[in-house]
């Protein structure tokens, strides 16, 4: 682990720090909301997945939902954090037009979930621990829209009451890279825990970014929070805007005022929102229409023992077993569907060849066609089998690419192409050899300059020869033949 990369900025008064902390907002996977047993399903109509509860019709009970609780213990132990076996749902005041209740329960003083950490993975292979403050169950809000009629705001409710986790981490970023970095690995390890499904364009991750500027090993600054930025590339252009107009407004003798600010991803600006509430603000008390959340230890435990492979420990075994480079390693492991489709064309095969297929001619291949992996038209096992090919000998790298490119456009298994199309390399060495006399009788010439020192001319004389044999002739081979024929070696 190395120390923050920390990337000054320059003012007219020399370098400043950014300090950033993040508060992570994400949907539970959930079909139900967290205390109500009303749908959740992404995209619906209007006002179509509203129970009595989540429109806060006077003398409706919330009942806490198991499975988001469930949800987001399973995250506590993915993010290496502290359960806590007592925890408890508050009320948070605010006045809303989305908000029914008037109220959103939350948790305040007692969060299910207390610290924890998260490797973040750094271009360039260097990675660093940012940790985590808490985490803790609440409702989301429904939804304003402004933009149905020109002149009534109308509410959506569907949204009101689905299950969030808002997991908190420490001050402990220090640039935009850095914050996009922890904002991906988050999302992963969300992933792989089947917890939420990390979609920022429809709203199940978005961050709220607390920036703050300060003289290299000065005090804190004063901090500003951007609320709800939902995509990595937006929170790196609005951490850059907010440090700049920080420092601008510093170095010209001001003085930032705490605030809550929105990112307008039009115009990449930072604009006032509110002055930020403190805590007292919102008069928090316990939520008199629930228990306390307990769990015991069986239970943790349970859920403990049920946790996949995680991102870091499958790219530890990917370097160590299968001698992958750390970097090809965490490629591979991004998505748990790109490592899954890995460890099929990897298993019982050499494993760094598997990862080069994967990541160089699988991944362009997926990239210029602009598909996921799920949609990839080369299967796991079908690629395996053209490693196969390659290994025994059969195809060459350069065949095998071929057949590669006949694979995408065809849907068909390996064996077939070569058979069909005649496409197995030549490692006959007799017939090698008449090609290669062949190229030397017709160019004394060239045979002559080789001789007299123009090693590089050989290469020549294999291209000639590929040429001749439809790109067939085993390489290995042709050098060995060329070397002994052309250089009398
Ligand atoms: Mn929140």
């Amino acid at each position: 682990m190395t120390e923050p990369a920390v990337k000054y900025i320059e003012g007219a008064t020399g370098p400043w720090e950014i300090v950033l902390g993040l508060e992570v907002h994400a949907q539970v996977s959930s079909k139900s909301k967290l205390f109500s047993g009303a749908s959740t399903e992404f995209g619906a109509e209007p006002n179509t997945q509203v129970s009595l509860v989540d429109a806060a019709m006077p003398g409706m009970l919330p009942v806490i939902n198991e499975f988001c609780v469930e949800q987001a213990v399973r995250t506590g132990l993915g993010l290496k954090a502290q359960i806590n076996n007592w925890s408890r749902f508050d009320r948070k005041n605010y006045f809303y037009p989305d908000l029914p209740q008037g109220y959103q329960i939350s948790q305040f003083q007692f969060p299910i979930v207390g610290e924890g950490e998260v490797l973040v993975d750094l271009p360039g292979g260097a990675t660093r621990i940012v940790r985590i403050e808490r985490l803790h169950l609440e409702q989301d809000a429904g939804k304003c829209l402004h933009d149905q009629s020109p002149n009534e705001s109308l509410v959506d409710l569907s949204r009101s009451g689905i299950a969030l986790m808002e997991i908190v981490s420490k001050p402990d970023m220090r640039s935009a890279e850095e914050a996009g970095a922890y904002v991906k690995k988050l999302r992963t390890i969300l992933r792989y825990l089947g917890t939420c499904d990390g979609n920022m364009e429809e709203g199940s991750l978005r961050a709220d970014v607390n920036v703050s500027v300060r003289k290299p090993g000065g005090p804190l600054g004063t901090r500003c929070e951007i609320k709800n930025v939902n995509s990595v590339r937006f929170i790196g252009q609005a951490i850059e805007y907010e440090a700049r107009r920080q420092i601008d407004v510093l170095e010209s003798g001001g003085t930032i005022d705490q605030e809550t600010r929105l990112f307008d991803s039009k115009t990449g600006e930072t604009r006032t929102m509110r002055s930020k509430e403190d805590a007292h603000d919102y008069r928090y008390f316990p939520d008199p229409d629930l228990q306390p959340l307990v769990l015991d230890k069986a239970y943790v435990d349970a859920i403990a023992a049920g946790l996949p492979e995680l991102p870091d420990v499958r790219r530890a075994r990917y370097i160590n077993e299968f001698g992958l480079s750390p970097y090809d390693a965490s490629v591979l492991v991004a998505e748990r569907e790109t490592a899954a489709f890995y460890e099929a064309v990897a298993k019982g095969r050499d494993a760094k060849l598997a990862a080069n297929w994967v990541i160089v001619e699988l991944f362009g291949m997926l990239n210029k066609r602009g598909v996921g992996i799920e949609e990839s038209p080369v299967s796991a096992a079908r690629l395996g089998e053209l490693l196969d090919l390659l290994a025994d000998g059969t195809l060459s790298g350069r065949l095998a690419k071929e057949v590669f490119e006949i694979m995408i456009e065809t849907g068909g298994a390996p064996k077939a192409i070569v058979e069909e199309r005649g496409l197995v390399q030549v490692t006959d060495t007799g017939a090698i050899e008449a090609a290669v006399d062949a190229v030397i009788a017709a160019n004394p010439d060239k045979v002559a300059e080789v001789r007299s020192g123009k090693d590089k001319l050989l290469g020549w004389f294999v291209g000639q020869v590929m040429k001749s044999t439809g790109g067939k002739a085993n390489p290995q081979v042709l050098n060995d033949i060329l070397r002994k024929k052309v250089m009398g070696e």
